[in-house]
Formats: C-alpha cells, sequence, structure tokens
C-alpha cells in the first residue's frame, strides 16, 4: 500500500526514497528540453552555430509552443533542493526562489476546481507556461481528474492542506498534521503515480507557525510563500487583479506570484498578465524538486535572497541582522506595503496627521491677553527681551542685592546703557544714573516696546 507508506513515514520525501524515484518532473524536463533540442536541431540546421546561441532566448521558447508563435512559453526549469532551502518566499521569509531579473513563477492555490482550473489550465497550454499548483485534499477528492490534468500537462503539483482551515498558526501540532497528510493523501490518490506529487506545501492563508514549518522540514517538504499576491480572493475587479499582479512584479522586478485557479477573475486576468508579462520582457520559470537523477540547479546562497547585497551598498558591510521572522511562533511579519491593496501610486509614504492630533489642535485654548501683561521693569520682562540671557541673569542678581547692583551698574553696563539711551531718548536722563535708586534696575534696559505696547491694549 503506498499510500499507506506514503503516511506513515515521516520522511517520505527526504529520505533515500525520493532519490530512487523517477518523477514526472524529470520526464516532463526532459520532454522539454529534447523537444527544445530537436527544434533547434531540424530548424537550425543551417544555422549551426546561430542555432545554439539562442537557445533559452524567447525565439526559442516560442518555437517549442506549436501553434502558438507568440506564446510566453516558459523559459527554463529550476530544480530545487527542499532540504537546503525550506522556507521561501519573501511575503514571510528571508529567503526566496534563485530567479535572475524578470523571471516569474506562477502558482494558483485551492484548487482543483473544475470550471475554472480548466479553464486556467487551457490559458496556460496556451502559452506553453508551466506553473505550480497547491492542491486542497477535499478538491483533489472530489475532482480526482482535475489533478491528473495538472500532471498530463507537466505542472508541478504541491499541497495546500485537507480542508483549508486558516489556523495553522495556532491549531495542535496533531491537528497541522492531520491537515497536512489529509492534503497529501487525497492529492496523491488522485494521481495515477503518487511519486509524481512535489514536495511543497503553501500554509492556507499563509498563516504559518514555526512548529508547522518544522513539521514540514523535518519530513523533507519545502513550505512555500510567495513573493506577491494578486489579491484575486478577494471582491476586486479581475483588472485589479491584473494592476496588482504587475505593479507588485514590477516593485520586485522578479518573484512567486501567488493566484487561485478557482477564481473567476483569475481566469479573466491571467491572458492579460501573461500579455503583459511577455511584453514588458518577463520570463517564466518552470520549478521542479530536486532528485538523485535530477540535481538541483547549481546556486549561491546569496541567490536565494531577492536582492542580494553587493559591494556598492553600504548595507552590506552592516552586521548581519537577526531573523527575526522564526523568533516567535504565533506572530506574521508585517507584510510590505507593496503587498498590501495600498494605493501607493497616489499615496505619499508619509505620516499622515492622525484624528487624535487634529482635534487636540482644534481644542487648544486661545491664551488670554492677561498672560501679556506684565509689570514693566520685572525680572521676567528682562528676561522676555531682547537683552542675553547673561546679562539678564546678572541684572537680576542685581536686584536681590541693590549694593552690588550699584557698584557694578556704572561700569559694566555702561554701553548697553547709551545704546538703551539711543532707543528710547526719553530714559536718556534715568540711564545718565539721575534716576533713584529703586529704578536703576529699570533705567539700564532698553524699554521693552513691544510688551508695554501689548499692555496699554490689555482689558
Ligand atoms: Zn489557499
Amino acid at each position: 500500500m503506498r499510500l499507506n507508506r506514503f503516511l506513515m513515514s515521516p520522511t517520505y520525501y527526504g529520505g533515500n526514497r525520493i532519490r530512487g524515484q523517477t518523477g514526472f518532473m524529470i520526464e516532463s524536463s526532459v520532454v522539454v528540453r529534447t523537444r527544445s533540442w530537436i527544434v533547434l536541431c531540424l530548424g537550425r540546421l543551417l544555422g549551426g552555430l546561430l542555432g545554439l546561441l539562442t537557445i533559452g532566448s524567447p525565439a526559442a521558447v516560442a518555437a517549442d509552443c506549436p501553434g502558438h508563435p507568440d506564446a510566453l512559453g516558459t523559459s527554463r526549469t529550476l530544480i530545487v533542493d527542499p532540504g537546503a532551502h525550506p522556507r521561501i518566499g519573501t511575503m514571510q521569509y528571508r529567503e526566496t526562489l534563485p530567479l535572475k531579473d524578470h523571471e516569474v513563477v506562477l502558482t494558483f492555490d485551492d484548487g482543483p476546481l473544475p470550471k475554472y482550473s480548466n479553464q486556467v489550465l487551457q490559458i496556460l497550454a496556451d502559452e506553453c507556461i508551466k506553473a505550480t499548483f497547491f492542491i486542497i485534499g477535499e478538491q483533489a477528492k472530489a475532482n480526482p481528474e482535475g489533478v491528473r490534468k495538472l500532471v498530463a500537462a507537466g505542472h508541478t503539483v504541491g499541497t495546500h492542506s485537507m480542508n483549508h482551515p486558516l489556523t495553522f498558526d495556532r491549531m495542535p501540532l496533531d491537528k497541522a498534521e492531520t491537515q497536512i497528510n489529509g492534503g497529501i493523501e487525497w492529492t496523491s490518490a488522485a494521481m495515477s503515480d503518487p511519486s509524481k506529487l512535489a514536495p511543497f506545501f503553501r500554509i492556507p492563508g499563509l498563516m504559518r507557525a514555526e512548529g508547522v514549518e518544522n513539521l514540514l522540514i523535518s519530513r523533507g517538504i519545502q513550505v512555500w510563500s510567495a513573493d506577491f499576491p494578486a489579491d484575486d480572493w478577494r471582491h476586486v475587479s479581475s483588472d485589479r487583479v491584473y494592476q496588482l499582479a504587475m505593479q507588485r512584479l514590477e516593485a520586485k522586478g522578479k518573484g512567486i506570484l501567488l493566484l487561485h485557479d478557482i477564481q473567476p477573475r483569475t481566469v479573466a486576468a491571467l491572458p492579460k498578465i501573461i500579455r503583459d508579462l511577455k511584453a514588458r520582457g518577463y520570463r517564466i520559470v518552470h520549478v521542479v524538486p530536486a532528485t538523485a537523477d535530477l540535481p538541483a540547479t547549481p546556486t549561491t546562497p546569496v541567490e536565494w535572497l531577492l536582492h542580494p547585497p553587493t559591494e556598492t551598498t553600504p548595507i552590506a558591510r552592516w552586521p548581519a541582522v537577526p531573523n527575526f521572522v522564526f523568533a516567535q511562533t504565533k506572530t506574521l511579519p508585517a507584510p510590505a506595503l507593496a503587498d498590501l491593496n495600498a494605493r501607493t501610486e497616489h499615496q505619499a509614504l508619509l505620516p499622515r496627521k492622525t484624528m487624535a492630533l487634529a482635534d487636540v489642535a482644534a481644542t487648544l485654548p486661545v491664551p488670554g491677553r492677561d498672560l501679556f501683561a506684565i509689570p514693566e521693569g520685572s525680572v521676567e520682562v528682562l528676561l522676555s527681551t531682547t537683552l542675553s540671557r547673561r546679562a539678564a541673569t546678572r541684572l537680576a542678581m542685581a536686584a536681590e542685592t541693590p549694593r552690588a547692583a550699584k557698584s557694578k551698574a556704572g561700569k559694566s553696563h555702561a554701553p548697553r546703557t547709551a545704546r538703551a539711551a539711543h532707543v528710547t531718548p526719553k530714559h536718556a536722563a534715568e540711564a545718565n544714573g539721575t534716576a533713584p535708586k529703586s529704578t536703576a534696575l529699570k533705567s539700564t534696559v532698553p524699554r521693552p516696546t513691544r510688551v508695554a505696547s501689548l499692555k496699554k491694549r490689555a482689558p
């Protein structure tokens, strides 16, 4: 009983067993490559070297799609080792697929649902695009033929739980395992060859939890998030789905696009997305799991980062940031603004005035006029004039010790007195020492005309 063994063995994907199998990935990959080679050899027999140089170019890809000369095609197959890079997708994880600039991986969740999944399959077939599908166990149970169609078309098939609970971030591990197993059981049961199931899993609603991830990883299953969604599960128009897909792709330059093959708006948006991908020079990459017979595509660790640090960016010399993503079991990392439905093209990324602040500003009391009615000549007035703080302090001290003021006033404050006399000639006499001692302090400073005028207007 292959199915039982599959469910009982926690290392089904990771151990030697998978290495002994010949997965459909190998077959489809070989078929694609062989066909590509034949086309090149026959069609470009005289082209010789020129023909070889065009492998992988859009022209060669289009030639691989009979009857559809304008097809976008699939530019290459990326073979990944789930154990080496167990969590992918920058919406939630540090790493993502090692794509080159302008490379895109299409993924479809929640199927198969014949009415829409069949249309998605036809659109992809017409463009010779290979994608990855994350199947819900109950959907596979209800539509096993839908799963077989995916395999026959050469798409990669992973799983997406038994019945799509949005509680993976808080459900007990044994329940999560039951969900994972249910999805695998019914998806592989729908296949004529269960070995064709890829060890790829996407957590429903991306409700990640460290325990669930560790469980999947211990079984050799790669946890797939995404680099950007197109919100096609929300009540938006197909045009909006198309716009979001392209906007978010353009923002990141490459990546894994998350779509759903059970939505009419996705069916409507997909041809436009594909046309635009082609027009803007994007290329489709097909992802398959590595096996003993199919070694992983050689990559370097930095290629698994969306934007690898370079020598020209100062951040490359900063200490490595701890990977906080995995520190908390129940906390989703905040998605990037580009992943949200923010209208970033119209909306400046500036702090917005909150209602609370606006209310406070509106209700602040107007200062009463008597606040400005300060007695002329007081220390407060001195401090409020244009006199230097140092001079004001000295005068304040003088006010407290009249004797000291008397001895100093004639010397150190003489220049100021002269200036004061120039500004307000009326007080010149006082400044020259004819004023009584009690008003000496007042006489040594320029009159605070502004304050005085306010005082006059005060009731
Ligand atoms: Zn889903």
